[in-house]
């Protein structure tokens, strides 16, 4: 992608009142615009790491078995009320239309996959099911100051699993904690499984994939050693407490769920009637689990635990661009022509196998040029000026290098390829 022609405005300065910092880089970079507290939209340089996410989940979750398709986010308030959640439920949007019909935004989608479930003739050999969709959500959150991790509007993988026996719905939670293990991993992100209460949901366990960062709004206390781990809102234990499973001493940290993996049982298949038909020819309600991952928080989780002061440092398979190439002017035109001669040339051989971001601005300072670069934060990022072509060498280096290494066009090529598969 020639950066002259890309939809990129970065800014020296982040908004005064963007407080978060995923917010301020993301904004600062270009990737995301700020419409009002908690709404956000995704730039051209966003919406490529955004597709980057979806990918991997999509990947990872039909893999387990995962089925796509996509609800409604409009949801009538009568199939809230069957489930008795239209009042109880504090964040959800609720509408009315001409008629005066009352409608709710979804803020999660149990109701109507249930209601989806319940309409057809389902026998034990249907069971059991996988269903997910990847969609924008709504939710009346009092507090969205940081900025993706808590959006008024954002974006959710919401898979639901249907079983015919409670001991394959235990089965498939162990699978399902693997696959987000896995998808986080892939990501860039560390997560603890965190135990926790079953919410609004149920009684029985569920596990919240946190990850440990200062701008976190969760607490969670865990040991380093086993991995038992619990949310602070529900453990009764502290900071310096022997583990109760290994003995160790358990330490406290601030945390961003990025995942939540839910026993629902018969919540929902119960009161909304959603049945199968088992093995003895009778009718039971199904035995459901779900499972929920926040798309634009996984992003802005990333952006929070992979930057430094100058920018964004993305991992590999989240990078909008393996490679940027950066071309300097030089005071001598005819040697800038030359050094462009030479960045071209790398940018046609790189780009057939790779996403580039090739900077052919020639008004553009090199002090520039480099903080544009550090901002946006491409994996690598190949350097050629009038310096580097006295050696007919280049530079190359990582984005989380401190120090370039001078080589020659063809090694860089070589190199280049080699570190973005990796
Ligand atoms: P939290 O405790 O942070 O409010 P939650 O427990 O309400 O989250 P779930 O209902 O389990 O979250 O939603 C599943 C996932 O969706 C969460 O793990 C998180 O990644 C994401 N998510 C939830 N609320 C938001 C939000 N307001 N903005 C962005 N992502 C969200
Ligand atoms: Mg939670």
């Amino acid at each position: 992608m020639l950066q002259s022609k890309a939809f990129i405005k970065t800014k020296k300065e982040a908004p005064k009142d963007e407080v978060s910092v995923n917010a301020q880089l993301l904004m600062r970079g270009g990737y995301i615009d700020k419409l009002t507290s908690g709404m956000y939209s995704f730039l051209p340089l966003g919406f490529i790491v955004l597709k980057k996410i979806e990918r991997i989940i999509r990947e990872e979750m039909n893999a387990i078995g995962g089925q796509e398709m996509l609800m409604p986010a409009l949801q009538p308030k009568e199939l809230w009320e069957e489930a008795g959640r239209w009042d109880s439920m504090d964040v959800l949007y609720k509408l009315k239309d001409q008629q005066g019909r009352e409608f709710g935004l979804g803020p999660t989608h149990e109701e109507v996959i249930t209601d989806i479930m319940r309409k057809r003739t389902i026998s034990y050999k249907d069971l059991p099911l996988y269903l997910y969709q990847m969609q924008t959500k709504f939710r009346d959150e009092l507090r969205s100051k940081s900025g993706l991790l808590r959006g008024r509007e954002f974006i959710m993988k919401d898979m639901y699993s249907f079983h015919a026996s409670e001991e394959d719905r235990k089965k498939y939670y162990e699978i399902a904690k693997k696959a987000y293990g896995k998808v986080f991993r892939r990501c860039g992100l560390t997560t603890i499984a965190v135990e926790a209460s079953g919410g609004s949901f149920s009684k029985e366990v569920s596990h919240e994939f946190q990850t440990p960062t200062e701008s976190g709004e969760d607490l969670v206390i865990h040991c380093e050693k086993c991995g038992w781990a619990k949310n602070m809102e529900v453990a009764d234990k502290k900071a310096g407490d022997p583990c109760p499973l290994c003995g160790n001493i358990l330490t406290e940290a601030k945390s961003i769920e990025v995942g939540n993996i839910f026993t629902l049982g018969t919540r929902f298949s119960s009161p909304m009637n959603a049945v199968f038909t088992d093995k003895d020819g009778s009718a039971k309600p199904m035995i459901m689990g779900c499972y929920g991952m926040g798309l634009s928080r996984i992003l802005g989780t990333v952006v929070e635990v992979n930057h430094d002061d100058r920018g964004i440092l993305w991992p590999r398979e989240l990078a909008p661009f393996d490679v940027h190439i950066v071309p300097l002017v030089s005071k001598d035109e005819k040697i800038t022509k030359q050094v462009f001669v030479e960045a071209e040339k790398i940018y046609h051989a790189l780009q057939e196998t790779m996403t580039v971001l090739y900077d052919d601005r020639d008004s553009v300072s090199a002090g520039e040029k480099f903080a544009d670069a550090d901002l946006i934060g491409a994996y690598q990022r190949i350097v050629i000026s009038e310096k580097t072509l006295k050696e007919r060498k280049i530079e190359l280096k990582k984005r989380d290098e401190e120090k370039a290494t001078l080589m020659t066009a063809q090694q860089g090529i070589k190199a280049v390829r080699v570190a973005a598969k990796k």
